[in-house]
């Protein structure tokens, strides 16, 4: 077995140090449920652990000021249950329901969510030599081209990478320009999702724009008036606990039976959470029908480059936000 050493953090500023005294093997550990299975599967080796779960200056979820404000320690299951989130943005609230387990959720924190890796099996299952993975050891390789890529990336891949962004809430996020709230030895700052997430180019071990030793205190949501017509769908191999073979964010305002503004969203298909902002463009003045939709939405995958087995991602992603803005303009403001 390999030792690591363990600290339990009191205050994030403890945190923080605790890290930098550890270095660059250190690891912050917060629900646990992301990075203990890749520890098992050899594909983390951190060499110290700094828990950050009981921080509690990191557990607030506050709705009543101009932006949602969720601390990165708020429970997936605490957020998802919220009936504020419930009522003015189902989006938010479902993208965290339909994820995992209602046992992970209890668990695992949004702002773990946010730095959870891939599922790609030859990023989690190929630790030792047995499958090259560019992103698990950088230079070696990549199994998944020309391999067993049903699961893989049609959006944003590299000639060194195909891996698919995994979570569910990043995209709805990304659909409503949320900020991530960072601190670490440098000290606080913010940073908008949309930078946050890297495209893997010829680094894809380089995921997140993150510093070392930095911290997730928060993510910040701005209000709009189109959270409550929004919804987050999610297409998967079995109806519970499955990663997303495609999924939607969407969230709409409706001005006399047509839409004035579209936010849209969608995961399974991207190397990060992938913003559609031609078809937001195409939806913009049109009435919320299937037909509208769809034709907007194939937009979406305009500059796809599917592998071997995951072509069908292109027209199942592009129904699956059809049927998404449907969903969303039905509900009720
Ligand atoms: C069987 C299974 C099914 C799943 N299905 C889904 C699914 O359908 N959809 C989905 O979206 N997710 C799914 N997940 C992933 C799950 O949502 C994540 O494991 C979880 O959100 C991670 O949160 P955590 O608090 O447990 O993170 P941890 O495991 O504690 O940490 C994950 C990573 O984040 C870092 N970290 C954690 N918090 C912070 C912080 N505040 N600042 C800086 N670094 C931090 C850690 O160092 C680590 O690298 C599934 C997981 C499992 C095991």
């Amino acid at each position: 077995m390999r030792q690591f050493t363990y600290t339990r953090a009191r205050t994030t500023a403890e945190a923080v140090t605790a890290f930098g005294r550890a270095g660059r093997e250190a690891r912050y550990i917060a629900g646990g449920t992301s990075l203990y299975d890749l520890m098992k599967l050899g594909v983390e080796r951190p060499l110290h652990l700094i828990d950050i779960a009981d921080l509690d200056e990191m557990r607030h979820v506050d709705t009543a000021g101009e932006r949602l404000v969720f601390g990165a320690g708020a429970l997936m299951a605490d957020v998802a249950e919220n009936p504020v989130v419930r009522r003015d943005y189902p989006m938010l609230s479902e993208s965290l329901s339909k994820a995992a387990s209602q046992q992970l959720r209890n668990m695992a924190t949004v702002g773990g969510n946010l730095l959870q890796r891939t599922r790609c099996p030859y990023f989690r299952h190929g630790a030792g030599g047995i499958y090259p993975c560019n992103k698990r050891e950088p230079g070696s390789g990549c199994a998944a081209i020309g391999g067993l890529d049903r699961g893989q990336a049609v959006l944003g891949t590299s000639s060194a990478c195909t891996a698919v962004s995994p979570g569910d809430w990043p995209v709805a996020l990304t659909a409503l320009d949320a900020v991530v709230e960072l601190t670490g030895p440098a000290g606080p700052r913010s940073l908008p999702i949309a930078d946050f997430y890297l495209l893997p180019g010829s680094t894809p071990d380089r995921e997140f724009a993150m510093l070392p030793g930095e911290i997730i205190t928060g993510i910040a949501v701005p209000k709009t008036a189109a959270g409550r017509r929004s919804t987050y769908h999610k297409i998967r191999d079995r109806e519970s606990y499955a990663f997303a073979l495609t999924s939607a964010a969407v969230a709409l305002t409706i001005d006399g039976g047509r839409i004035r503004k579209a936010h849209v969203a969608i995961g399974g298909v991207g190397t990060r959470p992938w913003r559609a902002r031609q078809t937001e463009v195409l939806l913009e003045g049109r009435p919320p029908t299937r037909e509208a939709a769809l034709a907007a939405a194939h937009a979406a995958f305009a500059g796809a480059r599917p592998g071997k087995e995951n072509a069908f991602k292109l027209e199942l992603g592009a129904r699956t936000i059809a049927d998404a803005v449907v969903i969303a303009a039905e509900r009720k403001v």
